[in-house]
């Protein structure tokens, strides 16, 4: 049986992630449990100015999409991915119940 080793491909492809932004402030890119959405939202303008001043954005954003992750990447966040067309594999919260 062959093997293939992607550990090597997957860390080059994913260099952009040490030269983001945000490092250090991931507070800022996912709640807390229970976050009420006043709360949500200025957590969120907060991540969005960090993600305006990141070079490596559409690396992330790309990534978020791709990977249907949760939380605030590259300048979106899950409701805008879900808009997009970019769906959580399991939707929490308001877009569980609109599905
Ligand atoms: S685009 Fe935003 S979330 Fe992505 S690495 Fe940059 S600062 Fe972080």
């Amino acid at each position: 049986m062959t093997t293939i080793d992607v550990s090597i491909a997957m860390t080059e492809d994913q260099d952009w992630m040490g030269e983001g932004a945000c490092k250090g402030l991931t507070h800022l890119f996912f709640p807390t449990a229970a976050e009420r959405p006043q709360a949500r939202e200025r957590r969120e303008d907060a991540a969005q100015a960090i993600c305006d001043s990141c070079h490596v954005r559409v690396n992330c954003m790309d990534f978020a999409r791709e990977n249907h992750e949760y939380g605030f990447w590259g300048g979106e966040s899950e409701d805008q991915r879900h808009a997009a067309g970019y769906r959580l594999i399991a939707p929490i919260g308001v877009r569980a119940r609109a599905s």
